[in-house]
């Protein structure tokens, strides 16, 4: 690990202060030493333009078997301290600049899925490195109370007891606390759709599949079975009662890979557009299966979101170890799609430190370039930092996020950029 403090850091005027916490989770801001960030395997202070308030409905956790480290601003130095490190989970529609620093014990256990923000305290405030990339208010909940959305879930199930799918996104809004599905539960914006039990990839991060020898734990149960057409259908109607503007994505967080079972969303998308059915239908996948794309168009879906970690092959495969596909399969189904007249959305896994360097930035701009894709979803990569950077390494220069967004916007101005899908006019 190395350590670079640009002095550029030390003129702003938000200087936050390192925090730490006790083994019993009790969290304090140190007097005198600063924030620190990680981006890659560099400690560094955070840009001033990175800095920005902690957002609302985001939440702090500390990182067992790490140890925080500040900044001394007499000495110059870093200092580590005994205390454990203190992170932020971020709430949607914000993506990381850099992540929280620390330095790991021997026995540090493995971190679950999640993105690890650096937060400090100035002034009576928390900080934290990220930028917001999406005006949507999808998936704020602060004025709903938890009561509301229970019972909303619960008239569901009175209302439709036979269907499996509405008894599964239940459980997700209740269990998980999954933003889609307690959107479905309250007839707003957009209802996820799951429908797959497998998966053609075995990525590294995978939150509803990990093999047993893996120490990642799952954040969510994978769904076990494959709902019927009729099912789907009942959801997309159900949805699109409720919701002026609706949006359907299969696709969730909680299923396979959507594309194994295209044959079945062909038959559910082309029974809900023959009954004059409204909307966007969108899938989020990984673009594995390129011939079931021109079928899906056909039946009426609006927009595609292809997941990504990084649009060099090397990296892809190292993190998505794609099983009976390759990458090249991933941009000939882009290709497709965009023949088709779908809406492409890039779902760009941001990690920074690896995102927003050159070499990075300079394969994204070539598959952009190849495809004149629509719109790219800077989501943050859920994972354990120090098992991505075991996989991928670059000693390619940084940029920052900021930079990464305006020279993709320079290089092509019709590229748009947010964190949910968009609603798209048929
Ligand atoms: S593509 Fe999605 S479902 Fe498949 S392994 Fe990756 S994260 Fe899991």
């Amino acid at each position: 690990m190395s350590f670079f403090y640009p002095a550029q850091c030390m003129k702003k005027k938000i200087h936050p202060h390192l925090l730490f916490s006790d083994e019993k989770g009790n969290i304090y801001d140190h007097p005198h030493l600063l924030m620190v960030c990680r981006k890659g395997n560099e400690f560094v202070l955070p840009r001033p333009d990175e800095l920005i308030e902690l957002p609302d409905e985001s939440e702090l956790f500390f990182l067992p078997g790490r140890r925080a480290v500040g900044y001394n601003p007499d000495t110059g130095k870093t200092e580590v301290l005994d205390e454990l490190a203190v992170s932020a989970f971020i709430a949607p529609a914000y993506t990381l600049c850099s992540h929280a620093a620390y330095v790991k014990e021997k026995d540090a256990p493995v971190l679950p899925l999640f993105a690890y923000a650096p937060v400090g305290y100035f002034k009576g405030k928390l900080y934290v490195c990220a930028k917001k990339v999406d005006e949507d208010k999808r998936q704020v909940f602060k004025n709903i109370s938890p009561k509301k959305i229970s019972s909303a879930v619960h008239d569901m199930l009175k209302k439709y007891p036979q269907n499996r799918l509405i008894f599964h996104l239940s459980k997700c809004a209740l269990t998980y606390g999954c933003p889609a599905a307690k959107n479905f539960a309250l007839g707003r914006f957009e209802a996820p759709i799951p429908t797959s039990t497998s998966c053609n990839a075995r990525c590294i991060g995978c939150i509803s599949y990990q093999p047993k020898e893996s120490k990642i734990p799952v954040t969510q149960d994978r769904i076990k079975f494959t709902p019927t057409p009729e099912e789907i259908l009942e959801v997309m109607e159900i949805h699109a009662s409720r919701e002026k503007r609706p949006i359907f994505s299969f696709g969730q967080g909680c299923e396979g890979e959507p594309l194994t079972q295209w044959k079945k969303i062909v038959k559910a998308v082309k029974l809900y557009r023959s009954k004059g059915g409204i909307g966007t239908i969108n899938i989020n996948t990984n673009g594995s299966i390129t011939e079931a794309i021109e079928p899906l168009a056909r039946a009426g879906i609006s927009s595609l979101r292809i997941s990504l970690n990084s649009a060099n092959s090397k990296f892809y495969e190292k993190y998505y170890r794609p099983n009976g596909y390759q990458f090249q399969n991933v941009v000939d189904s882009i290709m497709v799609a965009k023949k088709m007249g779908l809406f492409i959305s890039l779902n760009l896994l941001f990690f920074p430190g690896i995102t927003d360097t050159e070499s990075e930035l300079e394969f994204l701009m070539g598959l952009i370039e190849k495809t004149k894709l629509d719109f790219i979803q800077l989501r943050n990569l859920n994972i354990d930092p120090d098992i991505y950077l075991s996989l991928i390494t670059t000693n390619s220069p940084c940029m920052g996020l900021s930079n990464f967004i305006k020279r993709l916007k320079k290089n092509f101005p019709w590229l748009k950029f947010g964190y949910f899908n968009p609603f798209i006019e048929r």
